[in-house]
Order: structure tokens, then C-alpha cells, then sequence
């Protein structure tokens, strides 16, 4: 069979991740987490000082950001910073940070370079849409905001960040309004993608939901 790509679209807390990870080992693809390389050219940005409503002064740091991911480790010009990128602070500045065309342009082709030859499973906003319009199979998942704020203050939690609810939810309802109105790749489901709401199943009920389209899509 021929390599495939299964891209898994949607927003802020909708499961992605999670899922992505268990379905990845499940069928032994290669999984791309394409938000936390957004997330380090975030960091990169407030590292730096530089002002990430500055597209010129962003569009200039990008040349001096090298990323290097292994397997669930992120290395920024040689550092580890799989931690760091999921910090409140990056999250506050990431999404403006993606808006900006040039680093879209530059992770786009990275995400392209790393999937070739492989058996990828791509979580993200624009995976079905541009990364890989061609992709096997597209899923879009899909979860009440609420829902999602309550996962991502576990999330924190079990990182040992304290963020209360409310603060996480409008910082969700931002995000998602950023990132679907942008002019660049906007999150948007993809016209052939098949839309998983995650509200109401939990990550076993929502990861088979997935195992079973790539069964019955790709027969992987
Ligand atoms: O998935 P995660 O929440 O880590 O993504 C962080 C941010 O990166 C998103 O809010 C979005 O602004 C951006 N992103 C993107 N395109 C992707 C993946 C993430 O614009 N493919």
C-alpha cells in the first residue's frame, strides 16, 4: 500500500493531540504535532523581545529559528523546549504569531519535508485544507468550548500550572477567533472532511471514532 496522510483538523482543546497519539501508535504512523512547532516559533518570538505584532521583525527572526523534532521532543536551535511551548505565555502569543503569512510559509514546507515517504498523522488547523489537501483521510473534531476549556485546565493542572477556568475559556474563545478569521490559512473544515464531536465521548470513545475511519477509509 502507499503511504498515506491522515489529517486531524480543529480547535483549541478539541482532542487532537490526544487522540493523534494513541491512533499513532495504534497503526504505527508517523505523528506530526504541528501546533507545537507554531508554538516554538512563538516562544522563540517572546524569548527574543520581539514585538509579535511586527510581521517585518518576525518575518527577519525566522532565519535564525531551527527546529528539530524527535519523536514528542521539540528542540529549538538545539535546545529542548517540549515543556516550555505550552506555557501559558506562548499560548497567549501564538495564534497572532500564525497569523503572519512568511511563518506559515516556512512551517507549511517543513510539515511537507518531514511527512515524505511516511505514514503521517498531522494534527492542526489547515492540515485538510493546505498542508496536504490530498490527504488520505481528513477528519475535523469538534467539542464545545466549554468542554474544551475544562480539558485544558487539566491539562495545566497536571503540569502543576494553576489557570482558572474562566481565564482558559475566553482565552480559547480568542483563539478560535483568530484562527478562523485570519486571512492565512484560516481554521475552517476542509469540504471533504468528516466532522468527530468530541463533547460528549471520552479520549477511548473518541480515538476509536478514529480508528475505525482509518479502518474503513484506508483499511490501514
Ligand atoms: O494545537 P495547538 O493548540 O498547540 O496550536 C497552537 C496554535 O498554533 C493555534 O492556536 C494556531 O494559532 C496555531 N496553529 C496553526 N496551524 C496549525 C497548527 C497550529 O495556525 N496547523
Amino acid at each position: 500500500m502507499k503511504n498515506y496522510i491522515v489529517a486531524l483538523d480543529g480547535p483549541a482543546g478539541s482532542g487532537k493531540s490526544t487522540i493523534a497519539k494513541i491512533v499513532a501508535k495504534e497503526f504505527k504512523l508517523t505523528y506530526l504535532d504541528t501546533g507545537a512547532m507554531y508554538r516554538m516559533v512563538a516562544l522563540y518570538v517572546l524569548e527574543n523581545s520581539i514585538d509579535y505584532t511586527d510581521e517585518t521583525a518576525v518575518e527577519n527572526a525566522l532565519k535564525n529559528i531551527h527546529m528539530n523534532i524527535i519523536g514528542e521532543q521539540f528542540f529549538l536551535n538545539g535546545e529542548d523546549v517540549s515543556l516550555k511551548i505550552r506555557t501559558p505565555e506562548v499560548t497567549k502569543v501564538v495564534s497572532p504569531v500564525s497569523a503572519i503569512k512568511a511563518v506559515r510559509v516556512k512551517l507549511v514546507d517543513l510539515q511537507r519535508e518531514i511527512s515524505k515517504g511516511k505514514n503521517v498523522i498531522l494534527d492542526g488547523r489547515d492540515i485538510g485544507t493546505v498542508v496536504f489537501p490530498n490527504a488520505d483521510l481528513k477528519v475535523f473534531l469538534i467539542a464545545s468550548a466549554e468542554e474544551r476549556a475544562k480539558r485544558r485546565v487539566n491539562d495545566y493542572q497536571s503540569k502543576g500550572i494553576n489557570e482558572d477556568f474562566n481565564t482558559v475559556l475566553k482565552g480559547i474563545l480568542e483563539r478560535d477567533h483568530i484562527d478562523s478569521t485570519r486571512k492565512e490559512s484560516p481554521l475552517k473544515k476542509a469540504n471533504d472532511a468528516i466532522e468527530v464531536d468530541t463533547s460528549f465521548l471520552n479520549i477511548q470513545e473518541s480515538s476509536k471514532a478514529i480508528s475505525d475511519l482509518i479502518k474503513e477509509k484506508i483499511g490501514g
